[in-house]
């Protein structure tokens, strides 16, 4: 039996500085459940941990030495308590953010807006996924099917934040709607969008990264100096630009919708003139939460398959090249790099 009481962790411990170290296992409180980590996603919130420039890390939300990891799946291998015992073995993803459960917030079933809430990997020191072993309060599990690989498992939290945001603009079949961003988000979001029978326009501004779209199948890719003049029923902005939340007012039809999903590092100005004289509605999506039940669906029904935007699979000890920028040798193009923890 390999060792029961140590388990590795990636953790950041100052800006560009990690460690890979051999922790205690965690043990589980009598909500909580332990699960075995399969699959774990790099995303620009973990990016922005380990340049220093995420928000927590000045706000004191976060502090070093961190935890990373917020969209995982694995398999439930120990339980707090003997009522939960029906999820030992399951495959499971979860929700990342874990709410006070007594606040108003929480009682109406939004506690992923809970001030006082913690977030897997993010916020408040809750541990993240990049381990090979993750407690998670059981209320937060979802469970997956057996079918389901482990790609598409840790692909479910991105997933339910594009799901969100493509279900906001509330569009009919064959609609038309712009998507500004080809990484992960931008592209599940257009996946999503497709099976829904939405005419989809992405707009990347690398060849590369609008060549990839294009390969996953999406014929209207543009670099925005090359977007046609027309009109969007509704815009998605799932870029890190400061520009583009001005622009998509440019862009959207009168009473259309514009979805802000992608965080700037520095304040996105919009000219809110435009914004009532085109009696336009502006939403904000934060996390996955409503998200996952939604994308779980969809992605087992097999009406999208997001496994290609995965653009490689690396080891724990491959982590802080990945957060540095670097591209391991075999990557592929998809914006997605994945982490098997079983693997170091
Ligand atoms: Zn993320
Ligand atoms: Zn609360």
């Amino acid at each position: 039996m390999k060792d029961s009481w140590v388990m590795k962790v990636f953790l950041i411990t100052g800006p560009r500085q990690s460690v890979v170290e051999d922790l205690p296992d965690p043990t589980p409180k009598p909500l909580e459940a332990v699960v075995l980590i399969e699959r774990v996603g790099i995303c620009g919130t973990d990016v922005e941990f380990f340049n220093g420039e995420m928000a927590y890390l000045h706000s004191g939300e976060a502090t070093y030495p961190l935890s990373i990891g917020h969209e995982w799946c694995g398999r439930v291998i120990e339980v707090g308590s003997t009522e939960f015992e029906s999820w030992l073995g399951k495959p499971v993803t979860g929700d990342t953010m874990l709410g006070c459960g007594d606040c108003s917030l929480c009682r109406k079933d939004l506690q992923y807006l809970c001030n006082s809430r913690f977030e897997i990997g993010i916020r408040n020191g809750q541990p993240g996924a990049l381990a090979e072993k993750l407690v998670v309060p059981i209320k937060a599990l979802h469970e997956l099917p057996e079918s389901m690989d482990a790609t598409t498992g840790a692909l479910v939290e991105p997933g339910g934040n594009a799901w969100r945001a493509v279900q906001s603009c509330e569009l009919q079949p064959g609609e038309r709607l712009l998507i500004f961003g080809t990484g992960s988000i931008g592209m599940l979001a257009a996946q999503i969008a497709k099976s829904l029978g939405l005419d989809v326009f992405l707009v990347g501004n690398a060849k590369a990264d609008n060549a990839f779209a294009k390969g996953l199948g999406f014929e209207n890719v543009f670099e925005f100096a090359e977007l046609p003049e027309i009109e969007f029923a509704a815009v998605i902005d799932a870029t890190f630009s400061p520009a583009i939340p001005a622009v998509a007012l440019e862009l959207i039809q009168p009473g259309g919708k514009i979805i802000y999903i992608g965080l700037s590092s520095s304040p996105s100005l919009i000219d809110t003139r435009k914004l009532v004289l085109k009696n336009i509605t502006a939403i904000g999506i934060l996390s996955a939460s409503p998200g996952l039940k939604p994308v779980i669906e969809i992605f087992a029904s097999g009406k999208v398959d997001p496994t290609p935007i995965v653009g490689a699979t690396v080891s724990l000890s491959e982590v802080a090249n990945v957060l540095s920028g670097m591209r391991p040798a075999n990557f592929s193009k998809g914006p997605k790099i994945h982490v098997d923890p079983r693997i170091y």
